[in-house]
């Protein structure tokens, strides 16, 4: 491989196109950082019906071919822009991807086998043959197992590479066995092995696992946890037979889009010489949320979904406890399951004076808790990498985590002995060990010096991408 490496990125979501979680960020921002090391790294997804309208006029039509899914001969349009210097490939379908949801419709094995063809197939139509195809999660996890059935055959993709990031192992794609032929149109060999059978299923998550050259996840301690029947979803004898090719690299943040001294979204700008306008922000954000305005008390808030994986069973049984016993205010951003979003509801109305909740999803909203929030709350089951702790250090605003996965890689805890570290963290997943935690959070807020120096070693501690960029070359250029 030469120095300067050709690289796809194929994914099933990027910022600023389409975003339900953390694989977006990445998809927005690492491809980026790889392009300006000098490396010619291009990305591929669907084009979706809700991308921003602004986007879609920027498209430029590449070319057209047909593929063949489900006996179906197939239109695959390939549209192109640029994003911020990244050239950007659109796989346009108005059948495929012309629906309300991104991943809740029921074909979407249909869907993802499609647009894995016809990324596949792109290639020698717009004339770019990759040293590596990097691809991610389970919607793309067939891409590695096609390419050895299907395409190895033809000269063109014979040496190419392959990398697989898995994000987030709950969610894997698992359909029925009679897409075999119908759908992935691969040789029966494939599932008499066992390479992409887990339950009974075909499994799209434990094909990337097996046909990929090389895996890796989204943070060290992930990487760690995934080969252990707690954190393994059911895969992680599959991990353990790969350890040798399953590294971690922690995901980075844009250093661009975030950061406080810049970002338009919040109240006030602000770094770490001039705190004060931090609360500042904080100030408004408690009128925001319709709750006192009062700088001195500890403002501890959490944006996230409201799903198991985010702890949110933690919060439910102490809350009422926290805020009768402790003079502080909480405040929830989020949307996902009934269950935590009517409870949530349910207990700001009962304290309206100390807990503010909207349950929604919104950006903008999201950056302005960042900058307003004293503490981030994020008592996670399991963390592949987790951004919200990181966007918040970069905030100044400290983060309160169960230590697992990324929380662990990234948040030092305080350490009042030794005077380091600028996080708190529990180690079990136990409501009053958190409990517990936030008063030692709060009894330091309370202590100005203290809380202080924990901001500014927050904000300037480096979470950018460079270091993991460069994990990532040295990842590429080892497969
Ligand atoms: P995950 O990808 O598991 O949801 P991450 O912490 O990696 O968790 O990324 C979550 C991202 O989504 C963060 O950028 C966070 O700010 C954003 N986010 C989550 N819920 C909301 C919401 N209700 N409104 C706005 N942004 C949200």
């Amino acid at each position: 491989m030469s120095e300067k490496l050709k690289i796809l990125f194929v994914t099933s979501e990027a910022d600023p196109f389409v975003k339900t979680g953390g694989l977006a960020d990445v998809s927005g921002s690492l491809p980026q950082i790889l392009r300006e090391e000098g490396h010619d790294v291009r990305v591929v997804l669907p084009e979706y019906l809700n991308m921003d309208e602004k986007f879609k006029l920027e498209l430029e039509h590449v070319t057209d071919f047909k593929t063949d899914v489900v006996w179906r001969e197939e239109y695959v349009g390939v549209n192109k822009l640029l994003n911020e210097g990244v050239p950007t490939y659109f796989i346009d379908n108005k059948y495929y991807f012309n629906r309300p949801t991104l991943y809740e419709n029921n074909d979407k094995e249909v869907q993802f086998t499609f647009f894995n063809r016809a990324v596949l197939e792109m290639l020698p139509e717009i004339d770019f043959k990759p040293d590596i195809i990097h691809f991610n999660d389970w919607q793309t996890g067939i891409l590695a197992l096609l390419l050895d059935d299907n395409y190895r055959k033809y000269d063109f993709y014979e040496d190419i590479k392959t990398l697989y990031t898995i994000h987030n192992l709950r969610y894997q794609g698992q359909f029925d066995p009679k897409i075999i032929g119908d759908v992935l149109g691969i040789n029966y060999w494939h599932w008499n092995s066992g390479n992409i059978r887990h339950n009974g299923l075909v499994n799209f998550m434990k094909a990337g696992i097996f046909y990929a050259d090389k895996i890796n996840t989204v943070s060290e301690t992930y990487a760690e946890e995934i080969k252990t029947s707690y954190f393994g979803e059911g895969l992680d004898y599959a991990l353990r037979m790969r350890s040798r090719d399953l590294k971690g690299i922690v995901n980075g943040i844009s250093y661009d889009k975030f950061n406080p001294k810049t970002d338009s979204d919040i109240y006030y700008n602000y770094d770490q010489d001039d705190l004060e306008t931090k609360l500042k922000n904080k100030e408004k954000l408690q009128k925001e949320f319709e709750l006192p305005v009062n700088k001195e008390i500890p403002l501890i808030g959490i944006v996230t979904r409201l799903v198991e994986q985010k702890g949110i069973d933690l919060i439910k049984a102490i809350l009422e406890e926290a805020i009768n016993k402790e003079d502080m205010q909480f405040v929830l951003l989020g949307t996902g399951q009934k269950k935590y979003e009517n409870f949530f509801k349910r207990i700001s109305k009962k304290y309206p004076d100390q807990i503010g909740v909207k349950i929604k999803y919104d950006g903008k909203l999201a950056q302005k808790m960042y900058a307003g929030l004293d503490m981030f709350l994020m008592p996670s089951r399991f963390e592949p990498c987790g951004l919200s702790q990181i966007i918040s250090m970069r905030y100044g605003t400290i983060p309160i985590v169960k230590e697992t996965g990324g929380l662990k890689d990234t948040v030092e805890p305080y350490n009042e002995f030794e005077d380091t570290g600028f996080g708190f963290s529990f180690a079990n997943f136990n409501a009053h060990d958190m409990l517990y935690t936030i008063r030692r959070a709060i009894h330091f807020y309370q202590q100005k010096e203290i809380w202080e120096k924990l901001m500014k070693r927050a904000m300037v501690k480096d979470f950018s991408w460079k270091h993991s960029a460069q994990e990532y070359i040295k990842l590429y250029k080892s497969l």
